[in-house]
């Protein structure tokens, strides 16, 4: 049966990744060995990792000043890299959701944390407007995509000071102003390439402002000044998100993915809303996610939920359980996810709705 595959991370990749990963593997570039067993000092695959940042800035039309980082750790280890690397006496940060708040508390480890606002008392449902941005903080901090609450800032911020964006589960899906951030970040594992590559999107002169020590692995400098090749990337992910980017530039780049991705998003959360059975997680409409649709089934038919489970995961709809603090539906719809799953999953909710 055809699977329709909407977990929230690691997640669908294109057909095209997997296929050319499996390629990769058996016989990298026509090297006749595989790329889990080549150096990453050959010239192939200083190739691979030359061409995944040139894409990088190609698709996402990144201005002189930047570099583009493939690191380990992921999003998480972020949290503790950019205060450590940025933060010198205050930062501020945006709560909207439980990626921010575990951003926040590793910044507390480095200096004053201003929290200018926080959807938390209504369980992230909603991203906080008219809050100000302190002009003496170091940076201000955001999560653009809310993975679990199912809440997105889709617009580019205008920020004081220099802004440092969480898009872990955004990256690529639309177009977006890299000028106005100082830093943009992400697993790779939700919309580019499996898991094990952390990217970063960095201005190289936002660096060398803070006083203490960094240890070489923590400090962006040391991999700015190595291209990303300081140590062993992770050569794997690195290679498979390179097959990502091509595919996404032979399908249009991000305006067409974007196209692809709010079309979506329209028929599957128009369908929550008709649906007797449904009701979307997030209420004001401009903040509702197009990457990950939360959604509830209503109080009278709470104790279908299993049930309605089972029904889709008949017709091969898999990872549509929301997450396991919020509950509830999580239906992630990033880039690779094809329209079709989205219809067989609006066809779902409607005949199980004839059931009820
Ligand atoms: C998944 C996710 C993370 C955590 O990423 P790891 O690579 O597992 O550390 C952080 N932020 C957001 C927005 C995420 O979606």
């Amino acid at each position: 049966m055809k699977k329709h595959n909407f977990y929230a991370g690691p997640s669908i990749l294109p057909q095209y990744t997997i296929d050319k990963t499996i390629e990769g593997i058996q016989d990298f570039a026509g090297t006749g060995l595989s790329v889990l067993e080549v150096s990453h000092r050959s010239k192939e695959f200083v190739d691979v990792m030359n061409e995944a940042q040139a894409l990088f800035k190609e698709l996402l039309d990144i201005p002189e000043g930047y570099s583009v980082l493939f690191l380990q750790g992921g999003a998480s280890m972020q949290f503790a890299m950019i205060p450590f690397n940025l933060l010198n006496k205050k930062a501020a940060y945006l709560d909207t959701g439980a990626w921010s708040s575990k951003a926040i508390k590793e910044a507390k480890a480095f200096g004053e944390v201003d929290v200018v606002a926080s959807s938390k008392d209504q369980g992230y449902n909603y991203i906080p407007k008219n809050y100000s941005i302190p002009e003496d903080a170091d940076y201000f901090h955001i999560t653009t995509n809310n993975t679990i609450a199912g809440t997105e800032i889709k617009e580019d911020l205008d920020s004081p000071v220099p802004l440092v964006a969480d898009m872990s589960s955004d990256i690529f899906s639309r177009p977006v102003d890299v000028s106005k951030y100082a830093m943009i970040y992400g697993g790779a594992q939700k919309n580019l390439g499996p898991a094990g590559a952390t990217f970063v999107i960095i201005k190289d002169d936002i660096l060398g402002k803070v006083d203490r020590h960094i240890p070489t692995m923590l400090n962006y400098q040391t991999h700015i000044d190595k291209g990303s090749m300081f140590n062993t990337p992770p050569v794997l992910a690195v290679f498979s998100a390179l097959q990502t980017l091509k595919w996404l530039k032979e399908n249009g780049g991000v305006e067409a993915a974007q196209k692809r991705n709010i079309e979506k998003a329209n028929l599957l959360y128009e369908e929550i809303e008709r649906n007797k059975l449904f009701t979307p997680a997030v209420k004001n409409k401009e903040d509702r996610s197009l990457m990950n649709i939360t959604f509830v089934m209503n109080d009278e038919y709470k104790d279908k939920e299993k049930e309605f489970l089972d029904f889709a995961a008949e017709r091969g709809i898999v990872g549509i359980k929301g997450h396991r603090s919020v509950g509830g539906f999580r239906a992630s719809t990033y880039n690779a996810l094809p329209k079709e799953s989205v219809e067989v999953l609006v066809k779902a909710m409607q005949d199980f709705e004839k059931t009820v």
